[in-house]
């Protein structure tokens, strides 16, 4: 993926078949499903890939068994195929993961665990391990740091687990080596049209701050919380069909599991699931439901979110960590498609697809583990639209990029999938660049260089925050390692020493945000 030569395609193509406006995992899923269908495809993302909510989720591939509480038995079973379909098609990204669930009063085991195994039944042969009771003896075995006091046994059940940035990248990439094109940094800033309908997109590149007229035959809206804006853009009247709802996550060291088996506890005091969930070496906690008014791409943790979450984790862990404990601090919000319910923890995770008169169309809600359906569906309504009918979704057996099957999930760079070759080969070239960029962070400096080469990294932050997750796993030390970060990518990029400044001191402002003491 290589950002200029996207743009020179960008400016060489007279009309594309399917213009996409959004970079998260609604609009890169569209973008693999039309270039793979055979589409000229482009797809524009304002900031970089996965920069809105797709880099801040809890990083689970799942059903839901929340939703199953609720009754929700058909965004379910269709959450259990996709899980089953990404495990397939991205076996490189998403790991087989293991929950308990402690059971601390008499009727949580039979409750949790026949739903679990109502889970394993609907999840069918995409299924990945049974689910069982667990014995007071086995469920410390299992989560070691559970509080010991009343408890009486546990459920073990399965999910997926991968690296939501990665999945991103990877996507972006499965669509490039389809022949899409894709741009971070180029934002749409209005939509072209032609007797009323919408025939393409005025779109801003925000690093040459250069404007490009982009016709296509349908414009997919894909900009998950700043989907109202965009509908704006096509009708000035159109009313908000967005609620934005908060969840913050908590990172500590690995520590506080003392296991590689994550923890589910199914009900906090505002009737949500708290995950306690081990991810590169750290371990995980989220995450909270609160309703926010407004979209922004950096939202912040509140203070009242992050003692919800400790005040929770300390109820169920034997060894509490302290605020001192804290590596990081992130906020993501959900973008819900509204309903009439106050409460945002009880609004449809399922998306919904609308065409506007003037033939816009957009999706809104889903969830990550759904991102390949919600592509299929919007994509069924552009073909027909464009009379491209003849073209079907190829995705359910579509390999993502970097498909490397039996991956070890030990190996250091495994995230890369078939990609670690061609990184260790930088490393032959040069050996110091097998160097930490860090000595608490788990990155190596070809890791940048390959960013940069091949990735579309384009700045500090999308190095620190996206490519790698320093910024998630510990954001002090990801701070620390910005200068040397700027300075690897400056040369990569042919850059200044103004611009190093400008990238240091730009990332350290976003990434204070990623401190706990900091937050008020
Ligand atoms: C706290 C939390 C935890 C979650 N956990 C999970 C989980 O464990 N598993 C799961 O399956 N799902 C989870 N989800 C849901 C999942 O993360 C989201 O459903 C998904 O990431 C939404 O993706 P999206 O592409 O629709 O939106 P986004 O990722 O926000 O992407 C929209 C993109 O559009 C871009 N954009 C905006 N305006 C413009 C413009 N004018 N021009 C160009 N681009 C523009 C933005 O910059 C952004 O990158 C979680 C969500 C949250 C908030």
């Amino acid at each position: 993926m290589n950002r200029n030569k996207s743009i020179q395609e960008l400016s060489s193509t007279k009309e594309f078949d399917i213009c996409i406006i959004g970079g998260g995992a609604t609009g890169l899923g569209i973008a693999v499903d039309a270039a793979s269908r055979g589409c000229k495809t482009v797809l524009l993302e304002k900031y970089d890939f996965a920069k809105g909510t797709s880099s801040r989720s809890t990083k689970l591939v799942h059903g839901g068994v929340r939703y199953l509480q609720q009754g929700n038995i058909k965004l379910v079973m269709e959450a259990l195929k996709e899980r089953g379909l990404l495990k397939k098609n991205a076996p490189h990204l998403v790991k087989n993961q293991s929950f308990v669930i402690p059971n601390y009063k008499w009727w949580e085991n039979s409750f949790y665990g026949i739903g679990l195994k109502v889970y394993d039944w609907m999840a069918g042969s995409l299924g990945l391990g049974p689910s069982k009771f667990l014995s007071k003896e086995e469920t410390l075995a299992l989560a070691p740091n559970l509080d010991e006091d009343g408890l009486r046994g546990g459920v073990l059940y399965h999910d997926g687990q991968f690296d939501d940035a990665r999945l991103a990248i990877h996507l972006a990439m499965t669509a490039a080596d389809h022949g899409a094109v894709v741009i971070n940094y180029m934002s749409a800033d209005g939509l072209l049209k032609a007797n009323g309908k919408v025939c393409g997109v005025i779109a801003k590149d925000n690093i040459e701050d250069k404007e490009y007229e982009i016709k296509a035959k349908a414009v997919i809206n894909a900009t998950g919380i700043f989907s109202d804006s965009i509908a704006k853009m096509d009708d000035p009247k159109a009313e908000p069909l967005i609620s934005h709802s908060q969840g913050i996550h908590l990172v500590f060291d690995k520590e506080f599991l003392l296991s590689d088996t994550a923890i589910m506890i199914p009900r906090t005091d505002d009737g949500r699931v708290l995950f306690a969930v081990p991810w590169h070496n750290k371990t995980i906690v989220g995450t909270t439901d609160t309703p926010v008014s407004s979209a922004s791409e950096e939202p912040i943790a509140m203070k009242g979110e992050i003692e919800f979450v400790m005040q929770h984790i300390h109820r169920y862990l034997k060894k509490d960590p302290s605020y001192d404990d804290i590596r990081s601090v992130f906020a993501g919000l959900r973008p819900l498609v509204k309903s009439n319910s106050k409460i945002t923890a009880a609004i449809s995770r399922d998306h919904h697809i609308s065409v506007s008169d003037s033939e816009l169309i957009s999706i809104t809600g889903g969830k990550w583990t759904t991102y390949r359906k919600m592509a299929e569906d919007v994509m069924e309504i552009a073909v027909h639209k464009t009379g491209m009918s003849e073209k079907e979704c190829v995705t359910k057996n579509l390999h993502v990029h970097g498909y490397k099957e039996n991956n070890n999930y030990r190996a250091s760079l495994y995230y890369y999938g078939t990609d670690e070759e061609t990184i260790k080969d930088l490393i032959k070239k040069d050996n110091s660049l097998s160097e930490l960029i860090h000595p608490s962070l788990p990155y190596i400096k070809a890791e940048i260089i390959w960013a940069a080469q091949n990735e579309m990294c384009m700045t500090v932050e999308d190095a620190l925050a996206r490519r790698t997750r320093a910024l998630l796993l510990d954001a002090k030390a990801a701070i620390e390692s910005a200068p040397l970060v700027a300075q690897m990518l400056s040369k990569e990029m042919n850059k200044d020493e103004r611009w190093i400044k400008e990238q240091t001191a730009s990332f350290k402002k976003t990434a204070l945000n990623y401190l706990p003491l900091a937050i008020t």
